[in-house]
């Protein structure tokens, strides 16, 4: 098994986890483009959108829902983009079908995940233990 968020959703390898149910995970991005950058996982394998099952499309598209209502309320965001990627040519680079969650803030100067953050463990801790609070 040499995916990496399938170990993530196993356990194996840690993440700062901030959701899960019978489907889905979500914890954050290891390099954040913003304060509070999350991706969703489906915990079934897919390499992207066009191998993901309809069921675990629609159980992810939930989660993705559920996620996006604790990053709003939890961090005051005044918006969230949503993004996915497919295809190395468009920027994928986890072959694991994942959404990322951007919270926004106006005034927040922009976000692009090309513009990929510090890893900062403390931080992140802290982050998922609120969100998940
Ligand atoms: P993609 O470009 O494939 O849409 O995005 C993959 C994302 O996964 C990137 O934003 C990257 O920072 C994140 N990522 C890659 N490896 C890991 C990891 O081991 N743990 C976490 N939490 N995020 C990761
Ligand atoms: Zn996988």
């Amino acid at each position: 098994m040499d995916c990496i968020f399938c170990q993530i959703v196993a356990g194996t390898v840690p993440s700062y986890r901030v959701y899960e149910d019978e489907h889905a995970i979500a914890f954050l991005d290891i390099a954040p483009s913003c304060h509070g950058h999350t991706l969703v996982v489906p915990l079934q394998h897919a390499a992207e959108l066009d191998d993901i099952t309809a069921g675990d499309l629609a159980m992810t598209a939930q989660a993705t829902q559920a996620v996006a209502r604790i990053l709003r309320s939890k961090l005051q965001a005044d918006g969230l983009n949503v993004q996915q990627n497919n295809g190395a040519a468009a920027g994928q680079l986890v072959f694991h079908y994942h959404v990322h969650l951007l919270p926004r803030w106006s005034n927040d100067g922009g976000v692009s995940l090309h513009r990929r953050g510090e890893t900062n463990h403390a931080e992140l801790a802290e982050l998922a233990a609120f969100l998940k609070s």
